[in-house]
């Protein structure tokens, strides 16, 4: 016995979230079906909004709602110090810690050739063109410090390493590069670390 088409296909949509399970997209189709049509149309449109108006901001891939994040348009945060993240979810980890008042770029991904994420899809072009931006604005003696925040499982190493590679061809000594102290869970998300953790790693970063 298979419940009714409509029901089916909502379970299924449910399913297709990370981590949810047949039971959990059950549970939770069952409790959409119990709200009032007002509250599901309510849901609807708040999906809809989310959608429409969230965007990448066009310098650092943080989620926003205008052209330019919050953190790039801020004039406190030092430019010359851009942390690079795998998602915007460790960017908030980072921002929770309230130690960095840098600014970001977010990969959105790591190299995973067992998932078919190479370099080619990550946010790599974008990052060498902002920082040709910076770098012909900045004086000779100024540091640009990029902070290599990425998880320290193989993908993430290998992450890491084709930036280094990126970066040695890029061939500006202005550019100094530095990786998250040892200290984090291996293999974990950063937001896995609790703060105190995340921000002794970053307090205590290394030159990568
Ligand atoms: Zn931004």
């Amino acid at each position: 016995m298979r419940y009714t088409k409509p029901l089916e296909d909502l379970i299924e949509e449910f399913r297709k979230f990370p981590t949810i399970g047949p039971k959990s997209a059950q549970r939770m189709a069952f409790t959409l079906l119990k709200k009032t049509p007002e509250q599901v149309e309510k849901f609807a449109r708040i999906i809809c909004e989310a959608k429409e108006h969230i965007k990448y901001c066009s310098k650092c891939f943080n989620l926003t709602n205008s052209v330019i994040c919050e953190i790039c348009q801020d004039p406190r945060r030092d430019s010359k110090q851009v942390c690079i993240v795998e998602s915007v979810k460790d960017l908030i980890a980072l921002e929770r810690t309230h130690e960095y008042r840098g600014i970001y770029h977010v990969l959105g991904g790591i190299i995973s050739p067992l998932e078919g994420i190479s370099a080619d899809d990550l946010n790599l072009t974008q990052l060498t063109t902002r920082l040709q931006i910076q770098l012909d604005e900045m004086n000779p003696e100024d540091e640009l410090e990029l902070v290599l925040a990425i998880s320290l499982s193989t993908e993430g190493e290998a992450t890491m390493l084709y930036i280094k590679r990126l970066m040695s061809q890029f061939g500006d000594s202005r550019i100094k590069l530095t990786r998250l102290a040892h200290g984090l869970p291996v293999g974990a998300d950063l937001d896995y670390a609790d703060e105190t953790t995340l921000a002794r790693a970053f307090e205590a970063r290394v030159v990568a």
